[in-house]
């Protein structure tokens, strides 16, 4: 490959050396548009010549990338001229494994395929198992297997970063992930849970560049140190698939040591809303709610039950109630500082699994807890909380985390991400 309007000639030899026409355009024709070699969507300029893809180019205008195209992204002319794109469906001739196959014409395909379905479907169409890759419409694919008559479908999201998305909205309301990004601008404390590189690549390395600019610490757990774990300031080697040990006991560290933020909680989160203990009962375990259906706390300072939506209430995040019938209830903190409490996430139980030391847990819990509450910021932005009470800015810890595949995409995953999202 050669520069200026050279590139991508088929004979032409590597040159190094300055050429005038750099500028000159390498085609006739420029588009613009997103690049989808991941999930990013980064803003490319596609040169063209005679309707041939020449050169693809970062867009500097476009505010995911600001120009940055990452190898993948300017691999994606391959996705149109690589002589392994598939053309025509292919058919199996050899013995399965032994990569024989020759291209057939759809219509020999679609009689094929139907009639192999068709068989399923008049005997058990629960029998097919549906399963697409990414971004093959899946309204439309899903919509398909229930007509064909299975519940049996599944695109590759359930995979990949489904756990993700749902233990956030599950945990917070919201996910950490390629598309709800850290605040590039204000953390002064990242740490990265299985981030590959080839994911949300260039958003994370503009961001993380910002980061080491303003001098904030970046901590990256991961079992290899490739990439963002080779820049970052200290790399945690875990062992696979133990990271929600690792998220489970940094929590156990900040609550042994009583570094948590229990106004937050208090009057921005469900942490105060009563949970009803009645084992055996029907409703152990679910919220307490008043004959309007409304979740309960205890209100600390008029030391009764209020609805949590109540502007006035301010939830006591301790301490056991008797409800009206008689049933005992208990702040969801309670349980959830029951659980991270257990010996079993204590850093000393946890380093051997893991294979961080137990020192250095408590000294990232430290580390954590310095960053979000010896140095907090705040946003002259106002907003209106849950309860409809208007603030007049937004105080933050800066704190960020950003989390995806290796944490996501594992049999225990879903926790995992939860446990990461509650701390
Ligand atoms: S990060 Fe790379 S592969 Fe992903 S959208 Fe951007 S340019 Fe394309």
């Amino acid at each position: 490959m050669t520069r200026g309007n050279h590139l991508f000639g088929p004979d032409e030899p590597a040159s190094l050396a300055p050429d005038p026409a750099f500028r000159e355009p390498v085609g006739d024709e420029v588009r613009t548009t997103t690049c989808y070699m991941c999930a990013c969507r980064c803003g490319i300029k596609v040169h063209l010549r005679n309707g041939r893809i020449r050169y693809i180019q970062g867009n500097r205008e476009h505010p995911v990338n600001r120009g940055v195209l990452c190898a993948k992204g300017s691999a994606g002319i391959m996705n149109h001229y690589s002589p392994a794109r598939l053309r025509k469906p292919l058919l199996r001739t050899g013995p399965r494994g032994s990569g024989e196959f020759r291209e057939i014409e759809w219509e020999e395909a679609l009689s094929i395929a139907t009639s192999w379905l068709g068989e399923i479907r008049r005997t058990d169409p629960r029998k097919l198992a549906f399963f697409t890759g990414r971004d093959q419409s899946q309204a439309l694919t899903g919509w398909w297997a229930s007509q064909f008559g299975t519940p049996n479908y599944a695109a590759h999201g359930g995979f990949c970063s489904v756990n993700m998305a749902a233990a956030g909205l599950y945990t917070i309301g919201g996910s950490f992930w390629e598309f709800g990004e850290p605040d590039w601008e204000h953390a002064r404390y990242l740490v990265l849970w299985g981030v590959a590189e080839d994911h949300d690549s260039n958003p994370i390395k503009t961001g993380l560049a910002k980061l080491k600019e303003r001098g904030a610490h970046i901590v990256s757990v991961n079992p290899v140190r490739t990439g963002y774990s080779a820049i970052a300031d200290e790399w945690l080697p875990i062992r696979p698939g133990t990271d929600g040990l690792l998220a489970l006991a940094l929590a156990h560290e900040l609550l042994r040591t009583r570094r948590v933020d229990l106004d937050f909680l208090a009057r921005y989160t469900n942490a105060g809303w009563l949970v009803i203990r009645d084992p055996g009962g029907a409703e152990d375990g679910l919220f307490a709610r008043d004959e309007a259906g409304r979740p309960l706390v205890r209100d600390r300072r008029r030391g009764r039950l209020v609805a949590a939506e109540d502007p006035e209430a301010e939830p006591s995040l301790t301490g056991e109630v008797e409800l009206e019938d008689g049933r005992r209830a208990v702040p969801a903190f309670v349980l959830m500082v029951e659980r991270c409490l257990d010996p079993a996430y204590a850093p000393e139980a946890v380093a051997d699994r893991t294979g961080i030391a137990a020192g250095r847990i408590r000294r990232i819990a430290a580390e954590l807890a310095a960053a979000a509450f010896d140095s907090n910021i705040a946003l002259e932005v106002p907003w209106t909380d849950w309860r409809g009470v208007r603030h007049e800015r937004s105080v933050g810890r800066p704190v960020a985390m950003h989390a995806m595949r290796g944490i996501s995409a594992r049999s225990n995953g879903f926790h995992t991400c939860r446990a990461i999202h509650l701390l």
